[in-house]
C-alpha cells in the first residue's frame, strides 16, 4: 500500500480523497493555486504545495508541477478527483514514465472512452446497446443527411470529444439540419481543438441512467446499480438518485451484467461509470466515464462501500473487497449539487461566505469545502457542495433531504438551495416523475 497520495485537486472532491487516505492511515498531500492558500483542502491534508498561479492551466492542469510536488513530497500516487486531469489519458502516461502511480485506469482506456466514437464502437462490440446513429463520424453535410434521413428526426449531432454538456446540437427536421451541423463542428473545434462530429437519434422523453462498474484490473468487475440522474439542466446534472426510481430490479440485473462484463473483458482498472439514456424499457449507450463521478456518494450510500477506498486498493494491486452477490442496496439516497450561483440565471456567483452552517443527524452527508469567512475563488467550478441524504425509501430519503435543506445555511453568495426547496414541492418530483427535459421546462415555466 501506499504511504503518501497526492490529490491533484480542489475543493470538495479533495476532502473526499483526504478523508479516505486518513481513514487508511496513508499521508496526504493537497495541490494549490495562489488562489486557493487558504482553501479547505490545503488545511485538511498533511501537507501542501503550491504548484502556481489561480488560472487552471497553470497551476491544477499542470503535469510538471504536479510530478514536481510529487517528487518534493515523496508521494507515491496521485488521485485525480473529477474533471481537472481525471481522464487525460497523456498525464496517465506521463506519471508511469516517472514512476508514479495513477489512481484510475490504464492510458489505453482512458484513450478508447474519451473519443465518444472509439468508445461507442468498444461497447457496441462487447454487447453494450447504443443510441441508434452514424457509425462512426460524419464529416460532410450530405453525409449528414442520410444518416439522418436513415435513423429518423429529431438527431442529435455531437462532438466525438465532447464534455461537460457542451459540443451538442439538436436538428428537428432536414431543414435545422445544415446548421446543427455546421454550429456543432465549430463549437466543437472551439471547446475542443477536434470539430469531429457524429449524429445520433435524439430520443424524446429518455431518463439519464448511469451504472456504476468497478474492475480489478485484472479481468474481475463487478457492478453497483444505477443512478438516475435525469434531472439536469444544459445537460448538466444537478440532482441525482440512486436507486433509479423508474429502474426495476429485473432491468438492473440485466444491464449491470452487461456493464460489468464490458469492462472485465476489457481488464479496466478502478471505478468507471457506463451512461445511458433510457426509455421505453430500452437502455442505450452514451458515454462512459473513467473516473469518480461527483455524483458517487449516492452509489456508496446504498451499497455501504468506499468507493475512493476501493479506488486506492486496486490503484496499489489489491483485489476489490466483494464479490458481485454480496452487494446488496440498502434503502434510497439523493443528492442535490450546491452550486454558488444565481438562479435563474445560473450565472457564477463567487464571493465571501459570511455564515455557513452544515445539516447533520442521520442520513444525511454534507460533502463541502466551505467554512465561515471563505471566500470561494472566482476561477473555478461553481459547485461549492454537495449534499446527500440516505432513508430506508425514497419517501424518507426525500423528507430527509427536506429537513436537511432547511438546516443548510450558507449566507454571503447566491445558491442553488432556493432551487432545490421549490423542487421538493414538484408533484413530479414526489413521485419520481422525470425526464431529461423536465427541469428545463420547469424553469421555463416558473422563471419566464
Ligand atoms: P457529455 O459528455 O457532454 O456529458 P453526453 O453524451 O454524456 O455528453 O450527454 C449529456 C446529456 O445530453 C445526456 O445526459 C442527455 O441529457 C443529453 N443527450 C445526449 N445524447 C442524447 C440523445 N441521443 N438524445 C437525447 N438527449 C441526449
Amino acid at each position: 500500500m501506499f504511504d503518501k497520495i497526492l490529490i491533484a485537486n480542489r475543493g470538495e472532491i479533495a476532502l473526499r480523497v483526504i478523508r479516505a487516505c486518513r481513514e487508511m492511515g496513508i499521508a496526504s498531500v493537497a495541490v494549490h493555486s495562489t488562489a486557493d492558500a487558504d482553501a479547505m483542502h490545503v488545511r485538511m491534508a498533511d501537507e501542501s504545495v503550491c504548484i502556481g498561479p489561480p488560472s487552471s492551466s497553470q497551476s491544477y492542469l499542470s503535469m510538471p508541477a504536479l510530478i514536481s510536488a510529487c517528487e518534493i513530497t515523496g508521494a507515491q500516487a496521485i488521485h485525480p478527483g473529477y474533471g481537472f486531469l481525471s481522464e487525460n489519458a497523456g498525464f496517465v502516461q506521463m506519471l508511469e514514465d516517472h514512476g508514479i502511480t495513477f489512481i484510475g485506469p490504464r492510458a489505453e482506456h482512458i484513450r478508447i472512452m474519451g473519443d465518444k466514437i472509439t468508445a461507442k464502437d468498444t461497447m457496441k462490440a462487447l454487447g453494450v446497446p447504443c443510441v441508434p446513429g452514424s457509425d462512426g463520424g460524419v464529416n460532410d453535410v450530405d453525409d449528414a443527411r442520410r444518416v439522418a434521413a436513415a435513423i429518423g428526426y429529431p438527431v442529435i449531432i455531437k462532438a466525438t470529444a465532447g464534455g461537460g454538456g457542451r459540443g451538442m446540437k439538436v436538428a428537428q427536421d432536414e431543414t435545422g439540419l445544415e446548421v446543427a451541423f455546421r454550429t456543432a463542428r465549430s463549437e466543437a473545434k472551439a471547446a475542443f481543438g477536434n470539430p469531429d462530429v457524429y449524429i445520433e437519434k435524439y430520443l424524446q422523453r429518455p431518463r439519464h441512467i448511469e451504472i456504476q462498474v468497478f474492475g480489478d484490473g485484472k479481468g474481475r468487475a463487478v457492478h453497483l446499480g444505477e443512478r438516475d440522474c435525469s434531472l439536469q439542466r444544459r445537460h448538466q446534472k444537478v440532482l441525482e438518485e440512486a436507486p433509479g426510481p423508474a429502474i426495476t430490479a429485473e432491468e438492473r440485473a440485466r444491464i449491470g451484467a452487461v456493464c460489468a462484463n464490458a469492462v472485465a473483458r476489457i481488464g479496466y482498472a478502478g471505478a468507471g461509470t457506463i451512461e445511458f439514456l433510457y426509455e421505453d424499457g430500452e437502455f442505450y449507450f452514451i458515454e462512459m466515464n473513467t473516473r469518480l463521478q461527483v455524483e458517487h456518494p449516492v452509489t456508496e450510500a446504498i451499497f455501504g462501500i468506499d468507493l475512493v477506498r476501493q479506488q486506492i486498493r486496486v490503484a496499489a494491486g489489491l483485489p476489490m473487497e466483494f464479490h458481485q452477490d454480496e452487494l446488496v442496496i440498502n434503502g434510497h439516497s439523493i443528492e442535490v449539487r450546491i452550486n454558488a450561483e444565481k438562479v435563474p440565471s445560473f450565472s457564477p456567483c463567487p464571493g465571501r461566505i459570511t455564515q455557513y452552517h452544515a445539516p447533520g443527524g442521520l442520513g444525511v452527508r454534507m460533502d463541502s469545502a466551505l467554512y465561515q469567512g471563505y471566500s470561494i475563488p472566482p476561477y473555478y467550478d461553481s459547485l461549492i457542495g454537495k449534499l446527500i441524504v440516505h432513508g430506508r425509501d425514497r419517501t424518507e430519503a426525500l423528507a430527509r433531504l427536506s429537513r436537511a435543506l432547511g438546516e443548510l445555511i450558507v449566507d454571503g453568495v447566491d445558491t442553488t438551495v432556493p432551487l432545490f426547496r421549490a423542487l421538493l414541492e414538484e408533484p413530479d418530483i414526489q413521485a419520481g416523475n422525470y425526464s431529461i427535459h423536465w427541469l428545463e421546462r420547469w424553469l421555463d415555466r416558473h422563471y419566464s
